[in-house]
């Protein structure tokens, strides 16, 4: 039960609740007994001092002291009041007996005070078993002199009978107004909780099959429809990501089935006769090595991809000159350019220090120029430049050959993505042909050395693209 939020929340509100009910009953419970005993106080010590006043008086005025002492009580002392006037020698003068025929009996002196008004608190005594509140007050009559004892007496009962009920009171309505507020709590709790209930429900039916689901975001201002929406936001990643992975195994598929398919068909024409010329297997064979070094560029495209995207191609850093990176790259490619008709140029470099994983940035310029060249047309030129420029160095390669369309220019990057598949595989024997992973790869690298990887302009006169590497990055590897 203490395992749902509900009811800990339950509880917790109920726990505090009953603290604060019951330091506030108490509270209340002993100011109003403090006022109750104060004005019981109040009460018997004004009226032993009016009662007082009003013997003396009438004495003054020649009534004789018995029917003095017993008009005064008449007119001062209530039915719930015991009174009595003495003399100080402790002659009862007059009295006028409480509830339950109780009589006022002389004071010792302990309870007798040299002059004014005192209150005193009797104890119990036998014959009513009660204890007593009385007020004394001293009266003097100027002549003759004499003294006199008032004393008013009420029992602690009224006041104990009042502070029962409200003990009576505090004790039925706190666990009530307790009881109560749990009840609320309980249903405000499950009410506030209910969209969790809801989300809970609906992410037990999302898996990777319906990752398109939602989950329900009631009030998108509050705590539970923010967790909800940033919730929301998390499925849609992961939906883009399980999409982005889905194209890229179909694409990927349909990569790998054209050589595969090319040189199926090759094996099976050849083999259809019994017997073939030398040539013809020779030329059998050509189409196979063609599409298996096209197989072996897919596979190992794929693979760097596959291994970046984990973050498990560490960066094998060390200090090389870009230069020197330059000009070996320029002449590798320079043999795929002759064959083609094209020309290489490399701008004249001086000694440039760098830190980077040399192979990778290699494999980078050699995508650039490889895309350059193919796309470059005989007696076209490709020209491979470098440039500093803000604490960054651009590596620019840029031909003269057939350009990007400007409406395929913002896909070029992205991976399987061919500006004419159609022609790419009709073409398909060739091996030269890549997978549209080539520039993939190659911003992967620039972004690898916190770089980027632009292009820069492509129109009918040709294309430039720019790698911008910072000189001084701390690459992640
Ligand atoms: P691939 O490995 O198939 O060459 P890339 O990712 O390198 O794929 O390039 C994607 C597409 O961009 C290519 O299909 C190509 O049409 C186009 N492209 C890339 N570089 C150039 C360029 N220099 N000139 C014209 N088109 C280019």
């Amino acid at each position: 039960m203490f395992d749902s939020v509900r009811s800990r929340l339950t509880l917790w509100y109920v726990g505090v609740l009953a603290l604060v009910l019951v330091a506030f009953s108490v509270t209340v419970y002993f100011l109003l007994a403090a006022f109750l005993y104060d004005r019981l106080d109040d009460h018997v010590g004004t009226l032993a001092e009016e009662t007082g006043v009003s013997f003396i008086r009438k004495m003054k005025d020649g009534e004789p002291e018995t029917k003095a002492a017993a008009s005064a009580l008449d007119e001062h002392v209530g039915p719930r009041l015991a009174a009595a006037i003495f003399d100080r020698e402790g002659k009862l003068i007059a009295d006028s007996p409480g509830p339950a025929n109780y009589h006022i009996q002389w004071l010792t002196p302990d309870f007798i005070p040299e002059s004014g008004l005192d209150v005193y608190t009797l104890p119990a005594d036998k014959a009513s078993g009660v204890e007593r509140r009385i007020g004394v007050s001293n009266a003097s009559l100027d002549s003759p002199p004499k003294s006199y004892v008032v004393v008013i007496s009420q029992s602690f009962d009224l006041v104990t009978s009042e502070l029962k009920w409200i003990r009576l009171i505090l004790f039925l309505t706190v666990p009530v107004a307790l009881a109560l507020a749990g009840l609320g709590g309980w249903f405000l709790a499950r009410r506030s909780l209910k969209p969790v209930v809801e989300m809970t429900e609906q992410a037990h039916r999302i898996s990777a099959e319906n990752l398109e689901q939602r989950l329900p975001v009631v009030n998108s201002r509050d705590e539970l429809g923010r967790l909800a929406a940033t919730f929301n936001e998390l499925l849609a990643r992961l939906d883009d990501s399980f999409a982005l992975q889905r194209r890229f195994m179909a694409d990927a598929s349909h990569e790998l089935r054209t050589p595969i398919s090319v040189m199926r068909t090759a094996t099976d024409v050849t083999l259809e006769q019994e017997r073939r010329s030398e040539s013809e297997y020779r030329d059998a064979l050509k189409v196979i090595d063609e599409q298996a070094h096209r197989l072996t560029r897919i596979v190992e495209d794929m693979f760097t991809l596959a291994r970046a995207d984990s973050g498990r191609r560490a960066l094998q850093q060390n200090d090389f000159y870009l230069d020197e990176l330059m000009l070996e790259t320029a002449r590798a490619a320079g043999v795929l350019a002759d064959r083609k008709g094209v020309s290489i140029e490399l701008d004249e470099l001086t000694d440039i220090p760098f830190h980077g994983d040399e192979g990778l940035l290699r494999q980078m310029v050699l995508n650039l120029l490889d895309n350059a060249i193919k796309h470059t047309p005989p007696g076209g030129v490709v020209k491979l430049s470098l440039a500093q420029h803000n604490g960054d160095y651009n590596v620019i390669v840029s031909d003269t050959g057939v350009g990007i369309p400007p409406e395929a220019q913002s896909n070029i990057f992205e991976r399987f993505y061919r500006v004419d598949k159609a022609r790419s595989r009709a073409s398909a024997s060739d091996a030269g042909v890549g997978a549209g992973l080539g520039l993939a790869i190659a911003k992967w690298i620039a972004e690898a050395h916190k770089g980027q990887l632009k292009l820069q302009h492509s129109d009918q006169t040709g294309s430039t693209f720019v790698a911008s590497l910072p000189s001084k990055a701390e690459v992640r590897g």
